[in-house]
């Protein structure tokens, strides 16, 4: 199963692809949590994406194609994976494309449907571990009163790019660069679409159907 997550920030695709990943026992390829990781280690790509992933921009997608590229070609690929922020431009998923043409193909392409008041609430109120990546949400998932994980036991904290500011910068990026791939995978007939405004349980069950229905 090869599938890609698509939608805005705060959609939560985060959430359902650690759920699914672990289901299916395919791994989750987050492209921010890579980003995230080099800047925590400093390393030179650490060092080119952290003022434009604090900015709310996107990385140059030669950085992210290149990054890809290489995760892709790892063994715990083989049986497929969950590309969960990638891609988000036209050019991004025309490397994709490419890079799959000899080697199978995008199974499903899930779209994560929510209106878009709803995601500015959604992202401020959301706190991650640091270490394993978990969502907490202030609302709906509150965290621990000492800020720690509950499951690995590392720091939580409020994203940057999570802010108010940053956000909207954001949501503006995502409807210029990524919402076109909606009409990209639409016409390949690989788009399923799901209403993420729901509880996560419900959301896991709607995709589950998606797949369901794509084995037929
Ligand atoms: P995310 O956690 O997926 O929201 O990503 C956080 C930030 O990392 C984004 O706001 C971008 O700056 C950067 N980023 C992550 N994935 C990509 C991508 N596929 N292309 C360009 N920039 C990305």
């Amino acid at each position: 199963m090869r599938l890609i997550f698509l939608g805005a920030p705060g959609t939560g695709k985060g959430t359902q692809a650690a759920l699914i990943s672990e289901k299916l026992g395919i791994p989750q390829i987050s492209t921010g949590d890579i980003l995230r990781r080099a800047v925590k280690d400093g390393s030179e790509l650490g060092k080119k994406a952290k003022a434009i992933m604090e900015s709310g921009a996107l990385v140059p997608d030669d950085i992210i194609i290149a990054l890809i590229k290489e995760r892709l070609s790892q063994r715990d690929c083989d049986r497929g994976y969950i590309l969960d922020g990638f891609p988000r431009t036209i050019p991004q998923a025309k490397s994709l494309d490419q890079l799959l043409k000899n080697n199978g193909q995008i199974d499903a392409v899930i779209y994560f449907d929510v209106d878009e008041d709803v995601l500015v609430e959604r992202i401020t109120s959301r706190r991650v571990c640091v270490q394993c990546g978990q969502t907490y949400n202030l609302q709906t998932d509150p965290p621990p009163a000492n800020n720690i994980c509950r499951i690995c036991g590392g720091e939580i904290i409020h994203r940057d790019d999570d802010k108010e500011d940053t956000v909207r910068t954001r949501l503006q990026v995502y409807k210029k660069s990524t919402a076109p791939l909606y009409d990209y995978y639409k016409t390949k007939n690989k788009l399923h679409i799901v209403n993420a405004a729901q509880a996560v349980g419900i959301v896991t069950a709607e995709i589950d159907r998606v797949f369901e229905t794509s084995a037929k």
